[in-house]
C-alpha cells in the first residue's frame, strides 16, 4: 500500500493551496457579506485558466486528466479558504464528468471545452425539485417528445450556480407510465434556451457567494440531440454521478474543518487565561487531538473512495462513507473550534462564525447524512443476501 501522492497530485494540491492563499482567503469574508458576483466569478475564471474546472476530464476535451485523487485534494485546499468557490468548482467538475461519462462525441466536443476553459463560468446539476429531494425519483419535471424536439416543463430548486451557469444537466420524466425511477432521462440544456427562467435566489445560512436558485422550464423546447445517454435510463446516471460528487463535497467539508481547527490551534497558543495559554489545559488538548484525528480519518476515507473511482472500481459505498464521515466530523470540528475561541468564536471579526455556517450544509446537499447511511446499509446488506 502506498499512501504517498504522485508528483502530479502533489503539484495540483500545491497549486490549489497557493491560489487559495493568494486569491481566495483574502476575499472570503468579504464575499460572505457583499456577495460580489463579479469578484466571485473572476476567481472562477482564474481557476478555469489553471485547469481546475476539468480536473478529471480528458485532455482532448480541454481537461487536465489529473484524476479523482487530485480533484479531492484540490477541493479541500480551495475549501480551506472559500467554501463558496469550492462548491462551485466541485459541482462544475461533476457536471463535466456527467457529460464525459454519458454524452455522445458531439456533446463532449461541444460542451466540455467551454466548461474546462471557463467560457461557461460554471455548470449546474438540476435534479432536486420541491417534492423530490432525498427521493429524486419522485420528480415531476417532464420532457415530452415533439418531433425532433423535447418540451421541458417543470421547476428545479436549490440549484447551485443557477444564475450564471452556461449549461445545465437536467433530469426529467420521459415515460410517466414507467415504474418509479425507470422513465427518467438526462438532458444537456444551454442556459440561454428560451423558456428557461431563473427564479428565487435563496438567502442562505452559509456559502453565501454561491448562488442557489430555482430553475424553471416553461414549455422549453430543446433539440432531441440534447438527450444524454439512453432515453428513460437517466436516473441511474444521476445516482452514479452523485457518488462522484460526494467525494467533492466530503473533500470540501474536510477543507472547512481543517481551516477551523488550524485557526483554533493557533488561537489557543496565544489566548491566556488563569495565567497561562489555554493550550496548556488538557480539556483543550483533547479537543485538538480528537478533531484532528477525525479529520485525518476523513482524509483517508476520501482518498480511498477517490482511488477506487480513479481505478474504475466500484466506489459508491466508499464515497458515501467518506461523505458521511467527513461532513459530520467537519461539522464537529467547526463546532469545537468555535468553542475553543470562547466569545470570539461567535463574533464575525473572527473566521469561525463563517466557517461554522459554511460547513453546515455539507451534511445535507448531495444526499443528507441519513441518505448516505441508507446507501451504505443497502450495500452492506446486499453483500450478505
Ligand atoms: C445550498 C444548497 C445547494 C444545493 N445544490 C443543489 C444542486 O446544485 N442541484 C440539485 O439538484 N440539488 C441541490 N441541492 C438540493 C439538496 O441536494 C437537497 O436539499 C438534499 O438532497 C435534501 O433534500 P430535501 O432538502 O428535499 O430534504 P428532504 O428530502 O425533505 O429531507 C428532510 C429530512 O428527512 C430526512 N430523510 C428523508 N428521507 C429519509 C429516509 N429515507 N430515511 C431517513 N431520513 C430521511 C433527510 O435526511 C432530512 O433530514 C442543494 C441544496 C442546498 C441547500
Amino acid at each position: 500500500m502506498n499512501l504517498a501522492l504522485t508528483e502530479e497530485q502533489a503539484m495540483i494540491q500545491d497549486m490549489a493551496k497557493k491560489f487559495a492563499d493568494s486569491e481566495l482567503a483574502p476575499v472570503a469574508a468579504e464575499l460572505d457579506i457583499s456577495n460580489d458576483q463579479t469578484l466571485f466569478q473572476s476567481n472562477l475564471s482564474k481557476l478555469a485558466e489553471l485547469g481546475f474546472m476539468g480536473l478529471n476530464v480528458k485532455a482532448q476535451y480541454g481537461g487536465v486528466e489529473a484524476g479523482t485523487v487530485a480533484f479531492s485534494l484540490a477541493i479541500t485546499e480551495l475549501a480551506r479558504a472559500c467554501a463558496s468557490t469550492a462548491v462551485t468548482t466541485s459541482v462544475t467538475n461533476m457536471v463535466a464528468e456527467v457529460i464525459q461519462a454519458v454524452g455522445n462525441e458531439q456533446q463532449k466536443q461541444q460542451y466540455l471545452p467551454k466548461i474546462c476553459s471557463g467560457e461557461y463560468k460554471a455548470g449546474s446539476f438540476c435534479l432536486t425539485e420541491v417534492s423530490a429531494g432525498s427521493d429524486p425519483a419522485g420528480m415531476k419535471t417532464t420532457a415530452v417528445k415533439d418531433g425532433d424536439e423535447y418540451i421541458l416543463t417543470g421547476s428545479k430548486i436549490f440549484i447551485t450556480s443557477g444564475t450564471f451557469a452556461g449549461v445545465f444537466v437536467v433530469w426529467a420524466v420521459t415515460d410517466s407510465d414507467a415504474p418509479k425511477g425507470k422513465g427518467i432521462s438526462c438532458f444537456i440544456v444551454e442556459a440561454a434556451t428560451p423558456g428557461i427562467t431563473i427564479g428565487k435566489c435563496e438567502d442562505k445560512m452559509g456559502q453565501k457567494a454561491s448562488p442557489t436558485t430555482e430553475v424553471n422550464f416553461n414549455n422549453c423546447r430543446i433539440p432531441a440531440s440534447a438527450l444524454m445517454g439512453e432515453e428513460n435510463r437517466g436516473f441511474a446516471v444521476a445516482v452514479g454521478e452523485l457518488a462522484g460528487g460526494r467525494i467533492g463535497i466530503g473533500s470540501l467539508a474536510l477543507g472547512v474543518g481543517l481551516a477551523a481547527m488550524d485557526y483554533a490551534r493557533q488561537f489557543v497558543t496565544e489566548r491566556q487565561q488563569f495565567g497561562q495559554a489555554i493550550a496548556n489545559f488538557q480539556g483543550i488538548q483533547w479537543k485538538l487531538a480528537e478533531r484532528y484525528t477525525d479529520l485525518e480519518a476523513a482524509r483517508l476515507l476520501l482518498m480511498q473512495a477517490a482511488d477506487l473511482k480513479e481505478r474504475n472500481l466500484p466506489f459508491g459505498k466508499a464515497a458515501s462513507m467518506a461523505k458521511l464521515f467527513a461532513a459530520e466530523k467537519a461539522n464537529k470540528a467547526c463546532y469545537d473550534a468555535l468553542q475553543m475561541l470562547g466569545g470570539a468564536g461567535y463574533i464575525k471579526e473572527y473566521p469561525l462564525e463563517r466557517l461554522a455556517r459554511d460547513v453546515r450544509i455539507t451534511t445535507i446537499y448531495e444526499g443528507t447524512s441519513e441518505i448516505q447511511k441508507v446507501i451504505i446499509a443497502r450495500d452492506l446488506l446486499k453483500e450478505v443476501s
